[in-house]
């Protein structure tokens, strides 16, 4: 097993801590190794990204279209000859890895932080930004719109505007619950802008409430975030949801 070049390659990284990491196991299985070796969780919605490491991207694709093959074989789908989904397998992998949940596997967008030369301190509203995820419990879709307030002080950051819908697209482009999912989206935001407050309002049709269940097309789920001042200060707070409510019919 020495002489295969993978393990030397995977020995050779010296950033990673010792871990029983061996190329004969599939990449799942190695990178599964260096989470535990870490001590890290990796729940749905976490990020993976660090432990990810060369073309083992391409290797869990590989994997995922197998194991895809396999789930289709167990539905009785004829996938040699129904030409409609021999290829399903490998569309199936490459949507979960590359698309709708990429946010567990690659690394934070890049976002410049600017100080704040003007020392803005009025209500900020970014949105709505277009929301697109999936449940952890059935990965049906969960699609949607958020608001983000923020109250800069002059010791905050800013990021440009775009950035906004960046981050919180990361963080939905994993399987998610929709109330984790804006509190990790707030927590992002909170370490990058460091403001006085932050609010969120995240507003979505959830796909298994109206495709299977209870088939409630009409429902919404709406949560939101409150900190710093807009916990404290009720007017804040009352300006913020009111700005957002005429903006979102
Ligand atoms: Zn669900």
């Amino acid at each position: 097993m020495t002489a295969d070049p993978r393990a030397l390659a995977s020995d050779a990284r010296p950033h990673l801590a010792p871990a029983p990491v061996s190329a004969a196991q599939p990449a799942s299985a190695r990178i599964r190794a260096r989470i535990h070796a870490a001590g890290r969780r990796f729940n749905a919605n976490d990020n993976i990204s660090e432990f990810i490491e060369g073309d083992e991207l391409d290797e869990l694709q590989a994997e995922v279209e197998a194991r895809m093959r396999e789930v289709l074989k167990s539905l009785v789908i004829d996938t040699e000859t129904d030409h409609n989904t021999q290829e399903t397998a490998k569309r199936v992998a490459k949507m979960f890895l590359n698309e709708v949940f990429r946010g567990r596997y690659t690394m934070a967008p890049a976002v410049t932080e600017f100080p704040n030369v003007e020392h803005l301190n009025e209500l900020m509203i970014v949105g709505p930004i277009t929301i697109r995820s999936a449940c952890s419990h059935h990965l049906c879709p969960i699609m949607g719109r958020l608001w983000i307030g923020v109250m800069p002080n002059q010791h905050s950051d800013l990021i440009g505007l775009s950035k906004y819908a960046r981050l919180a697209d990361w963080i939905m482009s994993r399987p998610q619950i929709q109330e984790e999912a804006v509190t990790q989206l707030a927590n992002l935001l909170q370490e990058k802008i460091k403001p006085d407050g932050l609010a969120i309002v995240m507003e979505a049709d959830h796909f298994c409430m109206q495709w299977r269940g209870v088939k409630d097309v009409d429902s919404k789920m709406i949560n939101s975030v409150m900190r710093g001042s807009f916990l404290k200060d009720a007017n804040l707070r009352r300006e913020f949801l009111a700005l957002v409510d005429a903006r979102k019919s």
